[in-house]
C-alpha cells in the first residue's frame, strides 16, 4: 500500500468538493495549493467553454483523473434513450477535449412512472453497449460507478460492484469501474468484488459516511469525519495494482460548501496524508 503521508501528487480534487468554484477558480486554486490533479463536473467545463477549459488545464499541467459524468441511460421511450446517447457522446467528446483519464458514468434510475427495475437495468446494459461503440472510437475509457442503493429509483439502478463487474464481463473492452467509497463501503462482498475488478478500476473516489447522514445527496463527510474504513478500502483497491489518484468528492450543502474553498483544499490535503 502506498504511503501518502508526504504526498500531494496523488490527491485529486473533484469540483463538487469546492462548489461554487468555477473551472477557472478550481484550476487556479489547485495550482496555488500545490495540488496536481482535478476531476471536474461537466457543468463547470461547459460554463468555461470546453476548448478553453482544456487550454487552462494544460497551461497549469494539471492531470484530469476523470470527467463527471455521463450515463443516465433508461428513458420512457426511444426518443429519450436516443437523447441520452447523444448527450453521452457530447460528454465523451468533452472528456477527450480536456484530456480526462476517463468519463465517469452512472446508470440512471427508473423512467418516470415505471415500476420495472429489471427493465431499467436492461436499458442500462443496452445503452452502455451502444455508447461503448462510440467511446471506443475516440479511445476514452468509461468508468461505471455503482451508486448506493438509496439512489436506485432516481439516479442509478446499478448499485453494487458485483453488478458493475458483471456488466464489464459482458460488455468487455473500454468499460471499467469507478470505485467511490461512499457508495460501496457497506457491501459485504466488497473485498471479493474489488479483487475481481482488478485492472478495471480506473478511478477511485473518497469522502466519508456521516452518522447520522442528514441528506441523501448533499451530506457527505470529509475523509476522517465518518465511519468508512478508508485505509482498508484503499488497500483493497491498491492490491489490484491501482496506481492512480484518490479523488476527494464531497457534496455538502450545509458544511463544506459554506466554507472558503481554499481552506477546504488545505483540509483535503491534510486528510489525504493522514486518513485516506
Ligand atoms: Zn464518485
Amino acid at each position: 500500500m502506498r504511503d501518502l503521508s508526504n504526498d500531494s501528487k496523488l490527491l485529486a480534487i473533484n469540483s463538487a468538493t469546492v462548489k461554487p468554484w468555477s473551472l477557472e477558480q478550481l484550476v487556479e486554486g489547485c495550482a496555488r495549493a500545490g495540488i496536481a490533479a482535478i476531476a471536474p463536473w461537466r457543468d463547470i467545463v461547459q460554463a468555461c467553454g470546453v476548448e478553453r477549459a482544456g487550454k487552462l488545464i494544460r497551461a497549469q499541467n494539471l492531470t484530469v483523473t476523470c470527467l463527471c459524468r455521463g450515463g443516465m441511460f433508461p428513458a420512457a421511450d426511444e426518443a429519450g434513450r436516443r437523447a441520452a446517447l447523444d448527450d453521452n457522446k457530447r460528454a465523451v467528446d468533452e472528456a477527450v477535449a480536456i484530456g480526462a483519464g476517463s468519463l465517469v458514468l452512472i446508470a440512471g434510475g427508473l423512467p418516470k412512472g415505471s415500476r420495472d427495475i429489471d427493465g431499467a437495468r436492461r436499458q442500462v446494459r443496452d445503452g452502455l453497449a451502444a455508447f461503448l461503440d462510440y467511446a471506443r472510437t475516440v479511445k476514452m475509457p468509461l468508468a461505471l460507478e455503482p451508486l448506493h442503493p438509496m439512489y436506485a429509483a432516481d439516479r442509478a439502478c446499478v448499485n453494487t460492484m458485483a453488478h458493475a463487474n458483471d456488466l464489464c464481463d459482458e460488455l468487455g473492452e473500454g468499460l471499467g469501474l469507478a470505485v467511490d467509497v461512499y457508495h460501496v463501503w457497506w457491501d459485504p462482498n466488497l473485498r471479493r468484488e474489488i479483487a475481481r475488478a482488478g485492472k478495471r478500476i480506473i478511478t477511485y473516489h473518497v469522502c466519508d459516511w456521516l452518522v447520522p447522514t442528514k441528506d441523501l445527496l448533499l451530506d457527505r463527510g470529509m475523509p476522517g469525519d465518518g465511519v468508512i474504513g478508508l485505509r482498508d478500502i484503499r488497500a483493497m483497491v491498491e492490491a489490484t495494482g491501482y496506481d492512480g489518484h484518490c479523488d476527494v468528492e464531497i457534496f455538502s450543502a450545509e458544511n463544506w460548501w459554506k466554507r472558503d474553498p481554499a481552506e477546504v483544499l488545505r483540509i483535503c490535503l491534510d486528510r489525504h496524508r493522514t486518513v485516506v
